[in-house]
């Protein structure tokens, strides 16, 4: 039997996004109390931050890989990682453990590619921004990636840090999130890639003009299909 581990708490509010999306799809999927099999490992967020803040990635290396250990001792069989930006530490994920994890970088690609596009404005923490493991990752599956320019990356990591992660959802923000799509977009972007976990508060088919990605509902279709 297939079970689903999640690290989560990444934040919390994004997590909850995933187990909420996992259980209406496999509904969708499978008929009405159809229901994944899944285990959440949700870890404290103000350790993770303040980790973060100090850019002491092998600490939190270590967090999440022993996350990942407690997951498959637990009886997981397939594990993800909730969150965008600790995916910088990917391989020290994956090689603590013999069970695949599924990639949201390659969730991503994949959703862009399907979209018929090859160009994708990158929207997240400054440290998916500025940091070469997402971007590379994203051109060596084909897609060029426009980032926000440096002010850009600043107001986005406030609305990250400040609101979203602590439930906060304000109408300013999301027009403030779309001026800036908008802007990567006319720097040639063409899919907008939602690459936080918790802009899918923000953002939906119901208020974004453009072609987008929503990197947790990416990366809960690469599950579904695992
Ligand atoms: N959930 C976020 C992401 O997708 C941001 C929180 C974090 O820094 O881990 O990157």
């Amino acid at each position: 039997m297939k079970r689903i581990g999640l690290i989560g708490g990444i934040s919390w509010e994004s997590t909850a996004s995933y187990y909420s999306l996992l259980n209406k799809m496999t509904a969708q999927e499978l008929g009405a109390w159809s229901q994944p099999a899944l285990l959440i490992d949700s870890l404290d967020f103000s350790e993770i931050v303040a980790y973060q803040q100090r850019g002491d990635w092998a600490t939190l290396g270590e967090i999440l890989a022993d996350s990942a250990r407690r997951l498959e001792s637990a009886g997981a069989t397939v594990l993800a990682i909730c969150a965008n930006t600790m995916h910088k530490n990917f391989d020290a994920v994956s090689d603590a453990v013999s069970i695949p994890v599924v990639d949201i970088r390659d969730a991503l690609a994949r959703e862009v590619t399907a979209l018929g596009a090859s160009s994708m404005s990158l929207l997240g923490t400054k440290y998916v921004m500025e940091g070469d493991f997402f971007s590379s990752h994203l051109e060596r599956a084909g897609i060029k990636v426009v980032k926000p320019v440096a002010e850009q990356v600043d107001v986005l990591q406030s609305i990250i840090f400040d609101e979203l992660t602590q439930g906060v959802v304000s109408d300013e923000s999301r027009s403030v999130l779309l001026d800036i799509a908008e802007d990567c977009r006319s720097r040639g972007g063409d899919v907008v890639g939602l690459c936080c976990t918790e802009f899918g508060l923000l953002i939906s088919e119901g208020n974004a003009p453009w072609p987008f990605v929503d990197s947790t509902v990416a990366h809960v279709k690469a599950l579904m299909d695992h």
